[in-house]
């Protein structure tokens, strides 16, 4: 059975913050999570993450660690909170500077309020000449989100994601905004977690990227996401590296799931392989119920 045991204190240890990043079509959402993928170097390791996993966890310089959902845009935040997901700590809200504060702004405003995340602004595209970047401030003023250099308290940076312009300090502010937070799990138990995104590789299998948000999970456990369950054969990190564990806010693509779970799909472990197996099991029979009942109507 799944079952969830509250945490003593104690047992709580610090974890990355789990950021989002939404905004208007062609504010540069994609740009900013290309830039940050393709120029974070951890020390020790040579050039940018080149996979694209749904996912992706970068180092600072000082150290500290940010895990990306790397699916620009809301609709997927949406879709995984409607399955029940809650897997952003921050969003960025990314704001073009040479232009106005557009409906999808407002929208993703609205989303990470009502999911009661907190925001911070990126104002993106400040390379151009006709960038004007209080235009949006003001415009944020004018629904009551006064920013810092407003005299407010919300977050924000001027950025240039085609140059990469600010793009540290618009970090350094998330983790600014991370600390005041105080993000913890547990690491010393059986990781819990949700699907990010899963395909079947003709290769390897099915492929599952999951987002551990408590608890380590390790290879050889046995898994149920959703309709699906197996024992976890392989895990990469978003460097295509194998990984035997992988703690708190880490992103990891296993193998070994005998489908693929829907992103949103929250993920357990169980000690015995067969329970796992027939929760999964009649899942897949309810649904199968459930839309031939739909059908019916
Ligand atoms: P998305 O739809 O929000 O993901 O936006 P994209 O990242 O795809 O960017 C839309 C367009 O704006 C692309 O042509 C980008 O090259 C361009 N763009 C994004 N960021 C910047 C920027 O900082 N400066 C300039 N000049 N162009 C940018």
């Amino acid at each position: 059975s799944i079952e969830e045991v509250e945490d003593k204190p104690e047992d709580l240890l610090p974890r990355a913050p789990i950021v989002t990043v939404m905004g208007h079509v062609d504010h540069g959402k994609t740009s900013l999570l290309d830039y940050i993928r393709e120029e974070n170097v951890i020390a020790g390791e040579s050039g940018g993450i080149t996979q694209h996993i749904g996912a992706y966890g970068v180092q600072l310089e000082n150290g500290q660690k940010i895990a990306f959902l790397d699916t620009p845009g809301h609709e997927a935040f949406t879709a995984m909170r409607a399955r029940g997901a809650q897997v952003t700590d921050i969003a960025i809200i990314v704001a073009a500077a040479d232009d106005d504060i557009m409906p999808q702004t407002k929208e993703a405003i609205s989303h990470a309020q009502a999911a009661g995340v907190p925001i911070v602004f990126a104002i993106n595209k400040i390379d151009k000449p006709d960038a004007n970047p209080d235009k949006i401030k003001e415009g944020l003023a004018n629904m009551n989100l006064l920013v810092e250099d407003w005299g407010g308290k919300i977050q924000s940076h001027d950025i240039s994601a085609k140059f990469g312009t600010g793009v540290k300090e618009l970090l350094e502010k998330v983790l600014l905004e991370a600390e005041l937070l105080e993000l913890k799990a547990n690491p010393n138990k059986v990781a819990t977690g949700t699907v990010v995104e899963a395909y079947l590789d003709k290769g390897r299998g099915y492929v599952s990227t999951i987002l551990v948000q408590a608890g380590t999970l390790r290879v050889g456990d046995y898994v149920l996401a959703g309709q699906h369950s197996g024992k976890v054969k392989a895990m990469q990190d978003e460097r295509g590296h194998d990984v035997q564990e992988a703690g708190p806010s880490t992103p990891v693509s296993i193998l070994g799931l005998d489908g693929a779970p829907q992103a949103g799909d929250k993920f357990n472990v169980f000690e015995d392989e067969r329970e796992a197996k027939q929760i999964a099991t009649k899942r897949a029979q309810l649904q199968r119920e459930q839309s031939v009942r739909t059908q019916r109507h």
